[in-house]
């Protein structure tokens, strides 16, 4: 792999796939940079001033609130241009959702209704269904719902009790069922209902609120997320026309599945977005609150936990917009005409599914990371709701269960590289071969030209031999849960150290960037990689331990400490210099 070329699904996987360009947030277009001051002044005048009305379920004020964003053209980011729609890059795509992120419930409820309550339509829909729809939905005069889970089938949607069966005069479906937690329950005028035909074929259908037979349950009293709706959709004999059906007969799965990629990419993005705000409100803190006569920013002890936050801000950032513009740059090269365009963009999402597990399992656990220090450095006052950190710590929680379980994302990033290797799109068996038959071989530890000090370079070289050794040392116990989500997580960390790393080093080479970034850079490479390796050990040590035995363990132990040895020389002023940063800005740095 080059420098410049497009890195495939899976490939950063692969020793020799070290390089690339990558799109980094410092490449963000002025008009990019106008659509986020944009979004970011109407959150901070329109939303958040409201916000404590519409976590008490004001729900009008809130579809009042959904229809300011229609009116602002937010609506518009992910529709086609011949629906009137902006059709915007995913990068866009993903800033705007990251601006909306510290709403909490606001920005779930809007995602409900841009992402997977509208999208399965846009993707999957006909022209007639398109024109009758979308329209209502970007002006914002219906709202969506995407209703999938059901009270006993939620990892497992396919398991689905929902039925629907074709009337005798082949003109209507009647739908019958209880979809639960489905956001945007409680108002929603359109929901795509996921049910099988004849207890049989998983299918999706676009039903109408007034459609007789749909009922709304009562509102789930939520931990946090309070100003969204939650409720289930009961569904007894609803008739539902045949030209409501979203999709092929039987094709549900896919769209039920398509529509997870992006939408776990736009979690990433709302939650970087919390995250921020959940920091910024630390570091606010950390400079006002005295203690022993000092701001608590004096302490070490604060400090440190600033860096750390600022470090896995910095890798989840780097990793969510470089998928975003691998999405962007396969999408760009496909042909647009053709009534199967929505089918080829679909294939060409999918090449990165992987890399879309990966980004919403380190970006949502970064959230809970970071909005649990935040909560900390405010220490009892954190506790107490008249701080905005106890808002962003409750709200933090259900990422990591929706838009698929972080358990279930663990499991498919490396489910889905071996599914790659097996069709022959990733050469990931050949690299097990090889790595196995000469692990010492270092040609991966080349770093010529990089401003970034070596050693990070060489670690992530190792970190991918390590992760090759271990998938040839496991043979077919591969695939056994315990040993996937070693797998999973040794995959995560390769990712995020790699975005990181690679983001660093290309803002540095470029020629207007000055001493100080340059030094906050080289600090947080070096902060972020050894959180990453951190993670990355333990999982390789719980894979060894997990997979092999005897003589063969004690050397994959002994293999693990070697290669996963660096040298770690001025991590602590890395840290103290992003503590100064942090606590002089008041906010996230980069
Ligand atoms: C606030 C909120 C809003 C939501 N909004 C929507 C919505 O708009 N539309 C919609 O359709 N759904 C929605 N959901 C549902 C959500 O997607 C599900 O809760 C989620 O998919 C998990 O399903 P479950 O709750 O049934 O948990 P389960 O599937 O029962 O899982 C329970 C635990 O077991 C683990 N587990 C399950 N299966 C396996 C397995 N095979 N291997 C290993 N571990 C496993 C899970 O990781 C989890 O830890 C929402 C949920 C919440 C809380």
């Amino acid at each position: 792999m080059t420098n410049g070329q497009m890195v495939k699904g899976g490939e950063f996987l692969l020793c020799d796939a070290i390089g690339g360009s990558l799109f980094v947030p410092e490449d963000f277009s002025l008009e990019q940079r106008q659509i986020a001051a944009t979004t970011e002044t109407f959150v901070k005048n329109e939303i958040l001033p409201d916000l404590e009305r519409m976590e008490e379920q004001d729900f009008a004020l809130v579809v009042t609130k959904l229809r300011h964003c229609a009116e602002l053209g937010m609506f518009l980011v992910d529709i086609p241009e011949a629906y009137g729609g902006l059709e915007l890059d995913k990068v866009t795509s993903m800033l705007v959702a990251e601006k909306i992120g510290p709403t909490g419930s606001f920005a779930i409820t809007s995602s409900g209704q841009t992402g997977i309550g509208t999208l399965p339509l846009v993707y999957y829909g006909t022209t007639k269904q398109k024109q009758k729809y979308l329209g209502k939905l970007t002006t914002g005069e219906w709202i969506a719902a995407y209703c999938l889970t059901e009270p006993d089938c939620g990892s497992d949607p396919l398991s689905a009790r929902t039925t629907a069966r074709l009337s005798e005069d082949g003109a209507s479906y009647s739908l019958n069922g209880v979809k639960q937690f489905i956001t945007n329950a409680a108002f929603a005028d359109l929901f795509t209902v996921f049910a099988k035909i004849d207890g049989q074929h998983f299918s999706a259908f676009l039903v109408e609120r007034s459609m007789d037979g749909l009922s709304i349950g009562n509102e789930e009293k939520k931990m946090g997320l309070k100003g969204t709706s939650t409720a289930q959709v009961v569904l007894e004999n609803v008739r539902v026309p045949i030209e409501n059906l979203l999709g092929e007969v039987g094709k549900g799965h896919k769209i039920a599945f398509n529509v997870l990629n992006v939408g776990r990419l736009k979690l990433s993005a709302t939650v970087i977005g919390a995250a921020k705000g959940a920091f910024a409100e630390a570091a606010g803190y950390a400079v006002e609150r005295k203690q022993f006569g000092q701001p608590l920013s004096s302490f070490g002890a604060i400090r440190e936990k600033l860096a750390d936050m600022v470090a896995s801000l910095f890798a989840a950032e780097s990793l969510l917009y470089r998928v975003a513009g691998l999405l962007d740059a396969r999408i760009a090269i496909l042909d647009r005409a053709g009534d199967d365009y929505y089918e080829r963009y679909q294939k060409a999402i999918e090449e990165y599914a992987g890399e879309c597990a990966i980004a919403k399992v380190f970006c949502s656990e970064t959230l809970s990371f970071v909005a649990d220090e935040a909560l900390q450095i405010h220490g009892g006052y954190g506790y107490i709701k008249d701080y905005p950190v106890e808002r962003y710590y409750r709200d933090a929680r259900v990422n990591r269960i929706f838009e698929g379980t972080n358990e279930i994302n663990r499991l498919l990033i490396p489910t889905l590289f071996f599914r790659r290797a097996d069709s022959g799109a990733l050469d990931l068996w050949e690299q097990v071969k090889s790595v196995q038959s000469d692990p010492c071989d270092e040609s991966c530890d080349d770093t010529c030209g990089s401003p970034l000090p070596g050693p990070e370079f060489s670690l992530l070289a190792n970190q991918k031999k390590l992760f090759l050794l271990h998938l040839g040392a496991l043979g077919e116990r591969r695939s056994e849960q315990e040993l996937l989500l070693t797998l999973g997580d040794m995959a995560i960390a390769i990712y995020a150290l790699e975005s990181s790393l690679l983001r660093a080093n290309q803002v540095m080479t470029s020629s207007n960037i000055g001493e100080r970034k340059k030094e906050l850079l080289r600090a947080v490479a070096k902060v972020s990689a050894f959180e990453t390796a951190a993670h990355f050990h333990s999982a390789a040590s719980r894979c060894a331990a997990y997979g092999v035995q005897g003589a063969e363990l004690v050397a994959l132990q002994k293999t693990i400490a070697r290669l996963g040895t660096y040298s770690v020389v001025g991590l602590l002023e890395a840290k103290q210099q992003l503590a100064d940063a942090a606590t002089e800005s008041g906010a996230y740095l980069f």
